[in-house]
């Protein structure tokens, strides 16, 4: 399959990869939108948010649970990050495989662009 996260998650390509585990990786994005901007995807091949269901939706918690570890070790939690996933064209998604955002390090304005 030609998923550049599937490949990530395999080791066929590198990353910066700062957390695994058997249901999910997390890296640094190559392209950092903030001082700290990492990723976390699960290891399963799942295209977006719609096609979650009930049995793969536990990812998600654990996914949330990650990022709140990971902002503590980055050193985040105090001053406030956020988690991002974004889903389809219009909702800004270029890679087709699940994957959330947690982004921090500078002030954020809301709505966004
Ligand atoms: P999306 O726009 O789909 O929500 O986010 C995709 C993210 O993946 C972007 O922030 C982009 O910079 C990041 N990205 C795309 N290709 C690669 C890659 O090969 N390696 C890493 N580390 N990040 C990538
Ligand atoms: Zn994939």
């Amino acid at each position: 399959m030609d998923c550049i996260f599937c490949k990530i998650i395999s080791g066929e390509i590198p990353a910066e990869k700062v957390y695994e585990d058997n249901k999910v990786v997390a890296f640094k994005d190559i392209n950092p939108a903030a001082p700290v901007h990492i990723l976390i995807v699960p290891r399963e091949h799942i295209p977006s948010t719609m096609e979650l269901d009930i049995e793969r939706a536990s990812v998600v918690a654990h996914i949330f649970l990650i990022a709140k570890k990971l902002a503590s070790e980055f050193k985040i939690s105090e001053r406030g990050f956020r988690i991002v996933n974004n889903c389809g064209s219009e909702g800004g998604q270029t890679v087709n495989h699940l994957h959330f955002h947690l982004i921090g390090g500078r002030d954020m304005t809301w709505p966004p662009g």
